[in-house]
């Protein structure tokens, strides 16, 4: 084009035509632009169904987002997955920090891989933030199984409340399970809440435990052990492999005195060693048993129904409470409610009613 300073009206200034930008040289940067594109739901749905890695870490992705736009989309993405869903076993991992978590899925993950089997490592940490470098589901933490092609290593979603982590990595594995994984670990730190969040998405639960601390049975909440279908002692190597022999059969003790389960299995307790790899086709052999052993009672499926029901009534209570406190008037309806309780001007019961009705009538539009 004429550049518009030759026009006479400038007169002795001549602008010559400069050098044009290159064509682009390095085609990889082209294809990066091209995925910048927007895809469409159906465009995740094929990506995922033909085992695309990277569409499926954008799918994730969008389920993360809050983005309502994102959510739209994510939602739509996880309708259309779930009939290609539910196929996998799932199998939680917990552990306080330090007891090897990372290290025994590294390794559990390659024997699992090595068995022909597609992984998936997720994560459920509420406390965790990006920024601050998660401490779940890191790849750094699993260097051996995240250079292998059938491992997908995803971290925790970034801190929320529990209930909606929990919700992003449920329905997270139901994107993998229809992108042709088949096992599913999820992983979490055994400290907190998180452990009943996975109990309730997972077929088979571990506890890793460690031994030589004294007060093994002490440090351990009972509602976690009572949760275990499985109890390994880890660090079973050197020095160590007494006391964990040891703090195995006191774990064995205490378990007898449990009430069964639901399922009739009864929870085993193994020692082994994650960092110098002992003992680690016993704990899958044990894994394997489980899965035999509830399969054929039904229970598995019961579970799985269960499990079905609870979480469309969590999805409805959290939907219920993100509406409910996501409208400015209420909140501020709340706080001003909240003074007149303290100050024993109103009772707890009528400031409540007052504000869900405040709440109904703005839905009813009054
Ligand atoms: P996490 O916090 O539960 O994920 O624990 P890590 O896997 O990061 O392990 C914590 C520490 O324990 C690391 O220094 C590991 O090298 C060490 N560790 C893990 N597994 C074993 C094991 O089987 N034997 C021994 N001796 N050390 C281990």
């Amino acid at each position: 084009m004429e550049h518009p300073e030759n026009d006479k009206q400038y007169k002795g200034l001549q602008v010559n035509s400069g050098v044009g930008s290159q064509p682009v040289v390095n085609p990889y940067r082209a294809a990066m632009r091209r995925k910048r594109v927007e895809l469409s739901a159906g465009d995740y749905v094929e990506g995922i169904l033909k085992g695309d890695v990277s569409i499926l870490g954008r799918a994730v992705t969008l389920i993360e987002s809050t983005n309502e736009r994102h959510q739209a989309i994510a939602q739509e993405v996880i309708e259309k997955c779930l009939p290609y869903s539910g196929k996998s076993r799932r199998i939680g991992i917990t552990g306080v920090p330090g007891a090897g978590k990372s290290t025994s899925i590294d390794v559990f993950g390659l024997h699992i891989v090595r068995q022909g089997h597609r992984l998936a490592v997720l994560a459920i940490d509420p406390s965790s933030e990006r920024t601050k470098g998660s401490i779940l589901g890191d790849k750094t933490r699993m260097e051996k199984l995240s250079q292998e092609k059938d491992a997908f290593i995803r971290p925790s979603p970034s801190a929320g409340s529990l209930g909606g982590v929990a919700r992003k990595t449920r329905e997270t594995i139901v994107l993998c399970e229809a992108a042709g994984y088949d096992r599913i670990i999820v992983e979490t730190v055994g400290v907190g809440q998180s452990e009943t969040a996975v109990h309730s998405m997972v077929d088979f639960f571990l506890l890793i435990q460690l031994a030589g601390t004294g007060d093994e049975l002490q440090g351990i909440k009972r509602g976690i052990m009572e949760m275990a279908d499985g109890i390994v002692i880890n660090k079973c190597d050197g020095d160590n492999v007494e006391r964990a022999k040891l703090a195995a059969s006191q774990f064995r003790n205490a378990l007898f005195l449990f009430p069964p389960s639901p399922s009739k299995w009864k929870p085993e307790v193994l020692t082994y060693s994650g960092y110098y790899e002992i003992g680690i086709d016993l704990v899958w052999d044990m894994i394997d048993r489980y899965f035999d052993f509830v399969i054929a009672n039904g229970y598995f499926e019961r579970k799985r129904n269960e499990q079905a029901k609870y979480w469309m009534m969590e999805t409805i209570n959290e939907q219920l409470r993100n509406h409910f406190y996501g409208i400015p008037e209420v909140r501020a309806l709340l706080e001003q409610k909240e003074l007149r309780v303290l100050n024993n001007e109103q009772s707890s019961f009528t400031a409540a009613k007052d504000v869900l009705d405040f709440y109904f009538k703005r839905l009813r539009g009054e």
